[in-house]
């Protein structure tokens, strides 16, 4: 392991990607892009980022922002409990902490939606302190590199991983380390087909040596995906639609929708019509094609019913809205309904 370091620096000095959350030691800056990459490739975080540093450019304005704003910002990018996280820190960091981000890692640590490996991100990139990163990258490296065979996902993986990422970085410059190894994950040792011929850890690599590249690491579990029927009902009549904000512990939280009927299984067609007049005491005029959307363990399957009027109010449920369709650009929608408006 003893050259390891040296490696990956010279290749990181040759090799990295110009990343703007790369040129600061602002730890507001450092926590923003990685509560926005995480779950989100570098090239679609990388807009996002600068619209909140624009826009946000300390954690005090973040912290007093409107949150209806904060998940318009974040519109498109999903998995918004990361976004309300994000808003509930920075008014945390602006009311115990004076506006100034901890910089000790255990109160790193303790902010809403920051776990080890963001912790150990910023207490390293901001303040130099000797914490080891261990995030996706990391073990591919470190599990191709020592050719290790236990499962990354079982809490015996992730300590041994966590110690071989500390014993790696030993008592070198810790940011750039971090920064380094990550880099060399995303960009070098990838998940499929890594050129191990222009390698410059090749010569000491087990898993190479041992053929065994492509079965690194190793997972002992397939989480399960959940399959769920989405029923949205576009009521349109006279420029008025109605909206529903999602208040339930569950996906798009505080996101507004059209007003939605689940179903645990796939219906027929006529069957779901039935349900809908059920609900609602009029007949959809059309419904749109399926519409698919994967998230991390579940798989969206929507279609938009359209009616050509509102129902009753005495059916309309507590939180639904009637609003001017116009008006609809001002509330952040999940990204499966912005597809279906955008056509
Ligand atoms: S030799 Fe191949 S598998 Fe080993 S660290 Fe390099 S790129 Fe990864």
């Amino acid at each position: 392991m003893t050259n390891f370091h040296l490696l990956i620096i010279e290749w990181y000095r040759q090799n990295a990607r110009n990343l703007p959350w790369r040129n600061t030691e602002n730890p507001y800056f450092i926590w923003l892009s990685e509560i926005i990459l995480q779950q989100t490739r570098v090239q679609q975080g990388m807009n996002y980022y600068l619209k909140f540093v624009n826009r946000f450019p300390t954690v005090d304005l973040l912290a007093d922002a409107d949150e209806q704003e904060v998940l318009a910002l974040w519109q498109g990018l999903g998995y918004y409990s990361r976004a309300r996280n994000l808003h509930a820190t920075a008014k945390i960091i602006s009311k115990q902490y004076n506006n100034v981000f901890p910089s000790s890692y255990k109160n790193i640590l303790s902010l809403k939606g920051v776990g080890s490996y963001t912790a150990s991100a910023i207490a390293s990139f901001a303040f130099d302190l000797s914490h080891a990163v261990v995030d996706g990258n990391v073990y591919r490296v470190i599990s191709r590199y020592l050719d290790i065979e236990v499962p990354i996902d079982t809490s015996a993986g992730k300590k041994m991983f966590e110690a071989l990422a500390a014993e790696l970085l030993g008592d070198n410059p810790p940011a750039i380390h971090n920064q380094a190894i990550m880099e060399f994950g995303a960009l070098q040792c990838v998940p499929v087909n890594p050129n191990c011929g222009i390698c410059p850890l090749a010569e000491q690599c087990l898993a190479l040596q041992r053929n065994t590249v492509a079965q690194r690491p190793i997972k002992s579990t397939k989480i399960k995906t959940r399959n769920r029927y989405f029923h949205f009902a576009l009521f349109e009549n006279a420029g008025k639609i109605i909206i529903q904000k999602r208040i339930e512990k569950d996906i798009w939280q505080h996101l507004f929708q059209l007003p939605l009927l689940e179903t645990e299984v796939a219906l027929e067609t006529d069957e779901i019509e039935r349900i809908l007049f059920e609900n609602y005491q009029i007949k959809p005029i059309s419904v749109s094609e399926p519409i698919k959307h994967i998230l991390s363990h579940q798989k969206i399957h929507a279609r938009v019913w359209k009616f050509e009027a509102l129902p009753d109010q005495k059916l309309f449920q507590e939180n639904w809205e009637v609003i001017s369709f116009s008006d609809l650009i001002d509330y952040p929608i999940p990204k499966l309904l912005d597809r279906y408006f955008q056509g």
